[in-house]
């Protein structure tokens, strides 16, 4: 698997203080994604397969937590691959067919999820963690913007759209080797999914990928520049645009205070724009003064590094 798909798993994983309302439907979320229910002879068990250690331990935990039973976690290697596939099991024992049907584990799949997953947003939210944490990835930023849920069943993928509109995000579907597939593909659409999970720290990593690679695009349109005859105005804004991705480069978008980001982005996003323009694009809408001080601002940090 790519690493930043990784990274965003393992800062998923590791999140704490979620509500207990939504550990269950993080859990029911993983559980779709990445467990089985096996009826054997001497009755049924649930067993959720993952090649991450920290989404094992999460399931671990949340399944003792949810259901105060039995739970086994045991990983094997798989000589084929190289890596390891671990396994979390809760096993055959008394309280266990409630407690999934609790859950919301065995009805159907199209049923129980609009069943069980109540309105709240903390809860919609848990869901798709869990789901994203089970059977979902994300491509390097780096190299392309593409972020995708993986499900055996076309009800569920219809499921996991109507989530993501729910928060504003256009799921599509596709179908590879029999199973359906949601994405997103835009970039911006993938930083709010990141937040919406809670991967706050991924979503800044791709934030500044995003600047990076915006900013490439925006000198290149920019090439004036380099040459003479400029007008005052787009020698500033090529200079603030030269300063700004020297800061992206030196400490990082995220690490600029708050009010000096929002420039930044802006000035990045419209190189031609006017101070006033600019000013119009904040929320709410800052003056030109206002918007002058903070370029200032930047300029001046920019400064001091460079010394
Ligand atoms: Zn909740």
């Amino acid at each position: 698997m790519e690493t930043f798909s990784l990274r965003v798993k393992d800062e998923l994983a590791r999140l704490t203080g979620a509500r207990s309302c939504c550990e269950r439907t993080e859990l029911l979320g993983l559980a779709r994604a990445a467990g089985v229910l096996e009826a054997g002879q001497s009755g049924l068990r649930l067993i959720i397969t993952t090649e991450s250690p920290v989404v094992a331990r999460r399931a671990f935990s949340l399944l003792k937590k949810a259901s105060g039973l039995t739970v086994h976690i045991s990983g094997r290697p798989r000589r084929i691959q190289r890596h390891t596939l671990y396994a979390v099991t809760l096993p055959t024992q008394p309280g266990l067919k409630e407690f999934l049907g609790d859950l919301g584990l065995l009805a159907p799949e199209e049923g129980p999820v609009r069943s069980v997953i109540p309105k709240e947003d903390c809860c919609r939210r848990a869901y798709l963690r869990g789901f994203f944490l089970g059977a979902g990835s994300v491509s390097n930023p780096e190299r392309a913007y593409h972020l995708e849920l993986v499900t055996g069943s076309r009800n569920h993928a219809a499921y996991l759209i109507r989530l993501l509109r729910s928060f504003h995000l256009r799921g599509r579907r596709v179908e590879r080797k029999g199973y359906h597939v949601v994405y997103l593909k835009e970039g911006e659409e993938i930083a709010a999914f990141l937040t919406l999970m809670g991967a706050v720290q991924s979503r800044l990593e791709l934030e500044n990928i995003r600047a990076l690679k915006g900013m490439r695009n925006q000198v290149n349109r920019l090439v004036n520049c380099e040459t003479a005859n400029l007008t005052k105005a787009v020698e500033a804004a090529c200079r603030q645009i030269e300063n700004i991705r020297y800061l992206v480069e030196r400490v990082g978008l995220e690490n600029l205070p708050l009010p000096l980001r929002e420039v930044a982005k802006l000035r990045l996003e419209y190189p031609e724009a006017t101070l006033r323009e600019l000013g119009a694009k904040f929320k709410p809408p800052l003056g030109k003064s206002g918007v002058n001080h903070r370029l200032r601002r930047l300029e001046a940090m920019a400064e001091r590094l460079r010394r």
